[in-house]
């Protein structure tokens, strides 16, 4: 069995494969269907119908082959899973043998290596003693959440958790040939992360349940009432600031200049559009485009819920009316809420 560990890299290898293959039959799905409905506008009639039938025929064998790929992908993720589990359990050390056998077997496209991190395939190595860090955060996280968590982990995709730490850790939510869906992030720099060891990891992930949570159509928090809620909190602080007596406003504000209070002084900056910030903050360009104001919110809220209770505590005292919406959204997308609900649909 020397060679186990590189048929776990084979096999996530090939699962990589699998994901981008259904997104890509996705994406082909609905682009057919768009450019079948722009035609529509100024072009209706029998020979139209027709075209309509061939789409209809079309989007059905689509279907098809996503049902099948979406049923392989389930067997090929848990029996890569299982393989790599007995990979951890295996007592022998790798041999030397064993990493030229894995250098032969894996295409040699990038960076090859996967792995699980909480049950998220990743893409790329992490530092030592990262998945303790993570898994802490995990252990002490609220239980509403980590559920959500655990409930998508087998969805989500580290595309590259060695991206130039230079450069901004992100979500990518489209599917673009060279840059595929999935969160891109630096897993050195998150753990001596100034904000909190394991932010940009859960951060990230979160903004991938959001979108995840909708079938990758919209984002779960893109919401009128979310936005109206944070607003209204952020508007509250601000009058409530602009009353405190001025060694207290000093107080608050070095309070929100820590790094620990990233999130709030992002929130704080966006709601009040700029009046009242920390060190931390977005583009006032970023906040113009509809729904990143929910997205953020989503995601910050979902990283502080991940075990960071300090920042909890502080995005939920401040602003309670958008938390309590927040925790809405996570009970909507809890594994036996989402089972009642998708049935609800049929
Ligand atoms: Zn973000």
């Amino acid at each position: 069995m020397s060679n186990v560990n590189a048929d776990a890299t084979q096999l996530l290898t090939i699962l990589k494969n699998m994901r981008t293959s259904i997104s890509s039959i996705e994406t082909t799905r609905s682009s057919v269907k768009m450019k079948y409905q722009q035609l529509g506008i100024g072009w209706n009639d029998k020979k139209y119908d027709e075209l309509g039938t061939i789409v209809k025929d079309c989007n059905k064998a689509l279907n098809d082959i996503l049902q099948i790929m979406l049923q392989a992908e389930k067997y090929v993720a848990s029996l890569a899973k299982s393989v790599q589990e007995y990979d951890n359990v295996n007592l022998d050390t790798p041999s030397a043998r064993n990493s030229f056998l894995q250098g032969l077997q894996t295409p040699n496209v990038g960076n090859s290596s996967y792995q699980y991190c909480l049950g998220v395939l990743t893409q790329g190595s992490t530092p030592d003693g990262y998945i303790a860090v993570i898994s802490q955060r995990h252990e002490n996280a609220e239980q509403n959440v980590r559920e959500v968590f655990d409930h998508f982990a087998g969805k989500l995709m580290i595309q590259d958790s060695e991206y130039p730490p230079d450069q901004t850790a992100h979500y990518s939510p489209g599917n673009y040939i060279g840059h595929s869906r999935g969160v891109y992030y630096n897993a050195a720099s998150d753990m001596t992360n100034p904000r909190g060891a394991g932010t940009t990891y859960f951060h990230e992930l979160a903004h991938m349940i959001d979108h995840a949570s909708c079938n990758y159509r919209s984002n779960l928090s893109n919401t009128p009432e979310f936005a109206e809620a944070l607003v209204e909190d952020g508007q509250r602080i601000l009058s409530l600031y602009n009353n405190l007596p001025v060694e207290k406003q000093t107080a608050f504000l070095t309070r929100i200049r820590q790094d620990s209070a990233h999130s709030f002084s992002d929130l704080i900056d966006a709601t009040t559009n700029g009046q009242l910030h920390g060190n931390y903050g977005h583009s006032r360009n970023y906040w113009t485009r509809p729904g990143n104001l929910q997205a953020e919110a989503f995601a910050h809220f979902f990283e502080a819920s991940m075990g960071d209770q300090g920042k909890l505590e502080l995005l939920a005292n401040f602003f309670p009316t958008a938390f309590g919406i927040f925790s809405s959204m996570i009970d909507s997308i809890r594994p036996d809420n989402h089972v009642r609900v998708l049935s609800r649909e049929r």
